[in-house]
């Protein structure tokens, strides 16, 4: 065997921190805070700072191996968090604020986390669930002297803490397999699930996903990360940022339409991403106003499919980008991203557009994609087939927290839970997910793909499809729509839109009008919906 004689240092995640405040040293970090004033500093500040927080931790016993939570939304000291604490070996479990109660509750024991680090309006939620944390010893608020506030968890303050601390420390180095992160799922079914990113996941996925072919960044980008830090790392975008020296623009907590803009326009921001649900309210807004999106470049949209109507006006009105991106929690999360091929372009811009905003995205070094049907047998990649899309990958998931059995087979595959079709090019298309799929007289009708038709139906804001029990054909379509506000919609309105756009045994039973309800992230509670309306069609 000829061994190759190149060095080995782990891939560590703290380095990327310690890359940046040296290559990008001034680079600045911008983050709105809970009642405070709006905060600057640089990417040497922030490795500062991030050094003065592990060592307070250290102080509090946090070392090796220890698990700690953060109840945080997406500001510069949740960042500082994201590179202290799994740069001491220790694991930073980030809480999901929009879970319910005992499921926040189930996550902290599970995790055994032994400091619990909040943002302040999460106080009361703290102070209500603190009796049920068996772990948890310390509880911190990440806010100022003047403004922490004990409560009745005898609460300290972050920044008391980090003022008594030197900002040296020594480093340890760890092995790259480490944990860092846990990351649950928001569990629609049974409790949620913990996948644990180690250090070498995290950052291949942070230098990929800074590539020209995926999110394409440079040092000139100025982003701005809607993605909640508490779901699957926000992305990735604190690892990939720094790499690549952008600025950040953290928005603590406010993602109405107003909030967005005002930060897109006075922070020059080029880059920004989140789920549909935020860009939908931003959208209105400015459309609303008549504004325009600044400096902004481009969007990359995830966690449920865009609606192509919205990648059109984001392009079409706005000269805005949308890069769609499918993942999940047990990818890091990014999986797939749609950017453009020469081939594609060869067709013309608009059938390439066409062709990326039908499809969740194009295979990216480092995953692998499959789609096998029922039998585990591999489908062909034609755009056509579609069945059950497994992955593998440096950066996908092997066994979950805390459990004996992996959830890959053997070989690395993982089975998304998600159908998919596949073409030659690598283009995938989300279907369906798999307990969503709507099942009427042995053929499948895609949820996914008529919500996406019936979304495009002017007046209509959010367009839910469920398979609800048929007495005839087993599961028929039922569409929820919530309109916008102060739009009057009929079932005949919608039914007339959707009559040219799809298949005859395609068309909904039932239309109904109500709000839609939205998981912890933010995506259609399909579950919720099926057992509201199970006997819509048969009582
Ligand atoms: P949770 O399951 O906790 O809501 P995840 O981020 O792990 O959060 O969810 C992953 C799932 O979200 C995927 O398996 C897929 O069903 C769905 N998803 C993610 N991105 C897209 C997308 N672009 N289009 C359609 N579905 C998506």
């Amino acid at each position: 065997m000829t061994a190759g004689l190149m060095q080995t240092p782990p891939l560590q995640i703290i380095d990327i921190l310690k890359f940046a405040s040296t290559a990008h040293a001034r680079r600045e970090i911008v983050s709105r805070l809970v009642e405070e004033p709006t905060f600057r500093y640089t990417y040497a500040d922030s490795a500062r700072r991030a050094a003065q927080a592990a060592n307070a931790l250290k102080r509090l016993g946090i070392g090796h191996g220890d698990r700690v939570s953060s109840l945080a939304w997406n500001t510069h000291r949740h960042f500082e968090l994201f590179y202290a604490v799994p740069a001491l070996g220790a694991v930073l479990h980030t809480a999901n604020p929009r879970l319910f109660d005992e499921q926040i509750v189930y996550t902290i024991n599970h995790a055994e986390s032994t400091v619990l680090l909040f943002d302040k309006n999460f106080l009361p939620v703290v102070e209500r669930l603190a009796p049920q944390l068996t772990t948890v010893k310390t509880f911190i608020m990440l806010s100022d002297e003047q403004r922490t506030v004990p409560g009745a968890v005898n609460a300290l303050s972050y920044e008391t803490l980090l003022a008594k601390e030197s900002a040296d420390i020594a480093w340890p180095t760890l092995d790259e397999n480490l944990g860092a992160f846990l990351c649950y799922t928001s569990g629609t079914t049974g409790d949620p699930k913990g996948v644990l990113y180690s250090h070498r996941a995290v950052v291949l996925h942070a230098m990929a996903s800074g590539l020209a072919s995926a999110f394409g960044f440079d040092a000139f980008d100025v982003l701005l990360p809607y993605a909640n830090l508490y779901h699957a790392t926000g992305w990735g975008l604190p690892f990939a940022g720094p790499i690549n020296g952008c600025k950040i623009v953290f928005p603590c907590d406010k993602t109405d339409g107003a909030s967005i803009q005002e930060l897109i326009v006075n922070e020059g921001v080029t880059f920004s991403g989140g789920v549909p649900t935020i860009w939908t309210m931003y959208l209105s807004h400015i459309e609303k106003t008549g504004e325009t999106p600044g400096k902004l470049k481009r969007v990359v949209i995830g966690g449920s499919a865009v609606p192509r109507a919205m990648a059109e006006t984001f392009k079409k009105k706005y000269g805005v980008r949308v890069l769609q991106i499918w993942g999940m929690t047990e990818t890091c999360p990014l999986g797939v991203i749609a950017t453009p091929t020469p081939e594609l372009a060869e067709a013309g811009e608009d059938a390439m557009d066409e062709a990326i905003w039908t499809r969740q995205g194009r295979m990216q070094f480092g995953i692998e994609l499959k789609i096998v049907d029922e039998d585990g047998k591999d489908l062909p990649w034609d755009g056509e087939n579609s069945g059950a899309l497994l992955v593998r990958g440096p950066w996908t998931i092997r066994r979950y927290f805390r459990k004996d059995a992996d959830a890959a087979s053997a070989d690395g595959w993982f089975d998304t839970g998600d159908i998919a079709t596949i073409d030659a090019a690598g283009f995938m298309r989300i279907t369906d997910r798999k307990k969503d799929v709507i099942k009427s007289g042995g053929e499948w009708i895609s949820s996914i793909d008529l919500e996406n038709i019936a979304v495009a139906c002017p007046g209509v804001k959010i367009a839910a499809v469920v398979g609800v029990p048929h007495p005839k054909w087993e599961e028929r379509p039922l569409l929820v729509i919530e309109p916008h506000e102060g739009q009057q919609l009929t079932e005949a309105d919608v039914q007339a839109f959707l009559e040219p756009r799809i298949v005859k045994w395609w068309k909904p039973d039932k239309v109904i009008f109500a709000s839609v309800p939205l998981t912890a992230t933010g995506k259609i509670d399909k579950k919720v919906l099926r057992s509201r309306y199970a006997t819509a069609l048969t009582g």
